[in-house]
């Protein structure tokens, strides 16, 4: 039976595994039902010729060959065939002497006709299990060839076979043809080192290591290697694992820096909210530019119009022109890179300054390559820039420009608080000035005030109103020197007992409360209050007391407190009692002569005979009326301020020895004996020479009056020293009448006469201290009743006329 490939294909297919396929050559139908009957498929095959497309369509697992009675060739031609079929093997059915020359021509074994069925059997079941053996051994192999083929020609993962000896490439897949950019055949020409960039690494097996390998279009890639030894084959070969970690690593570093920018902001924030100094605001903009952007220098600038300062500068220090950096103020509208960050509001990156038309290049940076410039954004307003440098070209990407203004737009918040902080700080201090200024003010009017209050002849008190509390409890917070002095309290018992001080000796507590009550009512009405009382001093004594009240308001109209001021009047009430006093008096001395002279011209009239008599009286009641009225407009004069000295250098020895002399027959007429005495040394004073001969001939004829007959004068001119001024001395000394203590105090009163038996006005004194005191000297008196008196008068020796 001949069957066609076709059929042979059909009956392949339809072969179980179990049943074995044997082509038989130059058998018979008794062998092919033997060989079914071993469990074979056997076919016959039609020639030797036809043999090998035989084997090639079949697969054949044994070639049936009977070769008694022929030649060897069939079987050395046949063997040629089966060694192509992984050793398909030949059972030769020989003659015994075949046997040897068939194993040599190729038999995989020999039966022969003497062998018994089992034996045939026997042996052709070994062939076939080794034949098994061998196309399972195959099938593996194939299975591994396609696995090889699967992992390593068409993996998507970039593959080098390399020799591990020579680094040699010796297989490529397509990953790799795709990766490299080099055909197949170029790469394999290869040794792995030509695609490195990096020094080369021994090759270790098993392990993971990066490199940098080239590309046939120039660009490096970051490529993580993977080497794993192929085994079983006779040279050492590493299979290498290529992955491309370019990509990664980008992504890395961009992730390192995103994050370092993160942190870079979060650094400036946490760091620029800290201070509000605007020096370390700034310092610590430019350390956080440089960890988010590394550059050679940076500055901050500063707008002020259209003006653009350095306030701040790092990394110039290094390159030795940070002071002239410092000091660099560029007008921005004549720059272009910074017009147009003033225009677009947003970062700039010069990758090369030599290719940017109109750029200005300043001395202090002449070495910059590349610059970024980032505004500093307030709200619409750009207050400043930060400025980076650096040497080389293209350092800057628009990456590192949009991180520069993340950092910039914090940073505006920082120099903003800064600025405003500043701005407060310069307020405060102003205000700190302007408080010392004022305190100072405050002080010298304090000062000012109590000099004033101190210097003042009054007392004045400040008393505050304290709500809630008895107006007699009000306290008194300010006394000045007067109202110690007038009172006799000190500042500490003022302090202590408040207006109880003010308590007149004859008030009970009762109504001194009403009176304090009435005047603080009306200080409350914003009213003056004035009263005059009796005052008691600390020591008992009292004096006349004239009080005003004033009130202190707030703005509100609420009431602060009361001054107080107390005038003693004591001296007012007394001259005012004096003034009365010499109205009655002048009165009565002027009443006396006018009735004496109505009397005289009623007896004129009545006693015509006598008219001569009474014309006389009337002429000396008139004269002493005359010098009455002439004294009294004197004093009156001196009182007014109106007298007006007629002052010459007066010799007082020559002034006194004149007087003297024209007293001397009224002094004579009483027997009275009138000497006098004068230094050796001329005195000489400037004064008015009329009204010292008055005073001079008062204290003389008052001397030559109130002395009686026979007595004693003496006068004297001397030369006397007291508190540090010398004066021209004149006493005129009696052994007379002498004065009385008690009278003593007040003979210098006008009107004032210790006895009526003498005739006289009682203003000769007076006129005559006033005229010394016009002079500024003065008269004292020492006297001792019924033993005479001693009047001196003191005038300043040689004073020059006074200029006002
Ligand atoms: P008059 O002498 O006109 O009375 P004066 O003012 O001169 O007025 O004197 C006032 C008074 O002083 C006299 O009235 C007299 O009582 C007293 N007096 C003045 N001088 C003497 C004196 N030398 N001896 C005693 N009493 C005198």
């Amino acid at each position: 039976m001949v069957m066609q490939p076709e059929c042979l294909d059909t009956k392949m297919n339809s072969q179980s595994p179990t049943s074995p396929i044997i082509l038989v050559l130059y058998g018979d139908d008794a062998l092919l039902d033997w060989l079914r009957a071993q469990g074979c498929q056997p076919f016959l095959s039609h020639s030797l010729e036809h043999a090998p497309a035989e084997i090639a369509a079949l697969r054949p697992d044994l070639i049936w060959l009977d070769i008694r009675w022929r030649s060897l060739d069939p079987l050395i031609e046949l063997a040629a065939v089966c060694a192509e079929y992984a050793e398909l093997p030949i059972l030769v059915c020989a003659l015994d002497e075949q046997i040897e020359a068939a194993f040599a021509a190729g038999a995989a074994d020999v039966v022969t006709d003497s062998d018994p069925d089992s034996v045939r059997a026997a042996r052709l079941k070994r062939l076939m299990q080794t034949r098994r053996r061998i196309l399972a051994a195959q099938d593996d192999a194939e299975f591994h060839a396609r696995r090889w083929q699967q992992a390593f020609a068409r993996s998507p993962v970039v593959a080098l076979l390399v020799d591990a000896n020579t680094s040699e490439i010796v297989d490529v897949n397509a990953a790799a043809v795709r990766f490299y950019g080099f055909s197949a055949d170029h790469l394999r020409s290869l040794r792995l080192r030509d695609l490195e960039t990096t020094e080369s690494h021994k090759l270790t097996r098993g392990t993971m290591r990066s490199y940098s390998h080239r590309l046939a279009s120039g660009q490096t890639r970051d490529v993580k290697v993977f080497a794993s030894p192929i085994d079983g084959i006779d040279r050492d070969l590493i299979l290498m694992l290529i992955f491309d970690n370019t990509k990664r690593r980008e992504a890395e570093t961009a992730e390192i820096r995103q994050r370092t920018l993160a942190e870079a902001l979060s650094h400036t924030a946490a760091a620029l909210s800290s201070t509000l100094d605007m020096n370390t605001v700034l310092d610590r903009i430019l350390q956080q530019a440089a960890r988010v952007v590394p550059h050679e220098a940076g500055s901050v600038m500063l707008l002020r119009g259209s003006i653009a300062r350095v306030v701040r500068s790092r990394g110039y220090t290094s390159l030795g022109n940070a002071s002239a950096v410092n000091e660099l103020r560029l007008d921005i509208s004549k720059i272009r890179s910074f017009r147009e960050v003033m225009a677009t509001r947003m970062p700039i990156v010069i990758p090369d300054i030599r290719e940017y038309s109109d750029w200005v290049t300043v001395q202090p940076t002449a070495w910059l390559c590349s610059h970024l410039c980032a505004p500093i954004r307030w709200g619409s307003r750009v207050i400043g820039f930060v400025n980076l440098d650096s040497a080389i070209p293209g350092h800057f990407t628009q990456t590192d420009a949009d991180r520069v203004q993340a950092l910039a737009d914090q940073a505006a918040i920082a120099i903003r608080n800064a600025q405003l902080y500043r701005g407060i700080k310069k307020q405060a201090a102003l205000l700190e000035r302007r408080i010392q200024e004022r305190t100072a003010e405050l002080d010298a009017e304090r000062g000012q005030l109590h000099a004033i209050l101190d210097a003042m002849v009054e007392g004045v008190a400040f008393v505050e109103s304290v709500p809630d509390t008895p107006v007699v409890d009000y306290p008194i917070r300010y006394v000045n020197e007067a109202m110690i002095t007038l009172t006799g309290y000190s500042i500490e018992e003022w302090t202590a007992n408040g207006q109880r001080l003010f308590k007149t000796p004859y008030a009970s507590e009762h109504e001194y409360v009403a009176v304090l009550n009435k005047i603080h009512s009306a200080a409350l009405e914003g009213k003056t209050w004035t009263g005059s009382y009796k005052m008691k001093r600390k020591d008992g004594s009292t004096f006349d007391a004239f009080e005003t009240v004033t009130p202190v308001m707030r703005p509100d109209g609420s009431l602060i407190g009361i001054v107080s001021v107390l005038r003693d009047v004591s001296d007012e009430k007394a001259l005012e009692q004096e003034r009365m006093n010499f109205v009655a008096n002048a009165s009565h001395e002027l009443r006396t002569p006018i009735a004496n002279l109505k009397t005289r011209l009623y007896l004129a009239r009545k006693q015509p005979e006598k008219l001569d008599e009474h014309l006389r009286v009337m002429e000396e009641v008139t004269g002493r009326m005359q010098r009455l009225v002439d004294d009294l407009l004197a004093i009156s004069r001196f009182q007014r301020g109106t007298i007006e000295l007629r002052r010459t250098m007066l010799q007082l020895h020559t002034t006194v020895m004149e007087i003297v002399a024209l007293q001397i027959p009224e002094a004579e007429r009483k027997q009275q004996s009138l000497t006098w005495q004068v230094d050796e040394t001329p005195i000489i004073v400037y004064a008015d020479a009329q009204r010292i001969h008055q005073v001079i001939t008062n204290l003389l004829t008052n001397a030559i009056n109130y002395t009686p007959v026979g007595g004693r004068i003496e006068v004297c001119v001397c030369r006397r020293v007291r508190d540090q001024t010398t004066y021209g001395v004149i006493e005129v000394k009696d052994n007379g009448l002498g004065i009385s203590s008690d009278d003593l105090p007040y003979i210098f009163q006008p009107f004032y006469r210790v006895t009526s038996s003498v005739p006289g006005t009682g203003l000769g004194l007076s006129i005559a201290r006033q005229i010394v005191e016009l002079h500024s000297g003065f008269i004292e008196v020492v006297s001792s009743l019924g033993k005479g008196s001693a009047f001196s008068v003191w005038l300043p020796e040689g004073v020059e006329p006074h200029q006002p």
